[in-house]
């Protein structure tokens, strides 16, 4: 049985008053062991958030790492720097990250490798955008940007690895998969990880949805079985609505 995992990402968003609103209103609400909760605040953040919710049983991750261990890379962040943060999880291939700052399947496969190498687990975003939805091509754009994200991670490694599934035409649009669209191309990706790893490996890995996640919805996508939790973006900025969408879990 895999444990759930539940990912808050921030984005370019949030606050001194926002982690502290956080920090009074949010708890998990019980000892649970078979869930876990992350949140991925802008790296400005990540510190002040390690200190104040450790304990808590809320770790932080990143949104995003750079492919090289250090260097002329002004502005970005390396797997080194997350370490000395304390960071243990961190998102990898978001689709705004492959539509803006040029992340191809190719330097999302390298930081999959540099994160896993330092002991970070990766949590590697997929998912077609409306076009390649409605031309028929998902299965197709989703099982590459699998295998070559995955490419470069050993089978004994692959467990620590986590996908989210999101639908592009799903992510802030408030329109989130339906449950069967959703499950179809879980099973599809649970597919290819059983074909490109170990059976033993390939069903530790979890699966998580992605795209506008709310605590009206959630309650009909986490009782499907290929579910292993979710990737939240909008409704992990207002502490209420995150708690709603954990005590569902
Ligand atoms: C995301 O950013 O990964 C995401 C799923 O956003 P939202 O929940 O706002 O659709």
């Amino acid at each position: 049985m895999r444990s759930k995992l539940i990912v808050g990402n921030w984005k370019m968003n949030g606050s001194h008053d926002l982690i502290e609103n956080f920090y009074q209103s949010f708890s998990l609400p019980f000892d649970e062991v078979d869930l876990e909760v992350v949140i991925c605040p802008p790296n400005v953040f990540i510190t002040t958030m390690q200190n104040l919710f450790e304990g808590s049983g809320i770790l932080i991750g990143a949104q995003n790492v750079h492919s090289e261990n250090n260097g002329a890379f002004t502005g970005e962040t390396s797997v080194s720097l997350l370490r000395e943060c304390g960071v243990n999880w961190c998102i990898v291939g978001h689709s705004e990250r492959r539509e803006h700052f040029g992340d191809t399947d190719e330097i999302i496969s390298r930081k999959m490798e540099i994160l896993i190498r330092h002991k970070i687990r990766p949590i590697l975003c997929v998912g077609e955008t409306l076009e390649q939805r409605e031309s028929l091509s998902f299965e197709e754009v989703v099982v590459k940007q699998l295998r070559v994200g995955l490419s470069k991670i050993n089978n004994k490694d692959l467990h620590k690895c986590v996908i989210a599934y999101e639908p592009v035409w799903a992510i802030g649009t408030g329109i989130t998969a339906e449950p069967k669209q959703a499950e179809y191309m879980h099973k599809i990706i649970r597919k290819e990880l059983l074909s490109i790893s170990s059976r033993e490996n390939a069903k530790k890995i979890k699966i998580l949805y992605g795209g506008s996640v709310n605590p009206d919805n959630v309650g009909s996508l986490i009782n499907i079985k290929e579910i292993d939790g979710a990737l939240i973006g909008g409704a992990s900025l207002i502490p209420s609505s995150f708690q709603k969408i954990i005590e569902y879990y």
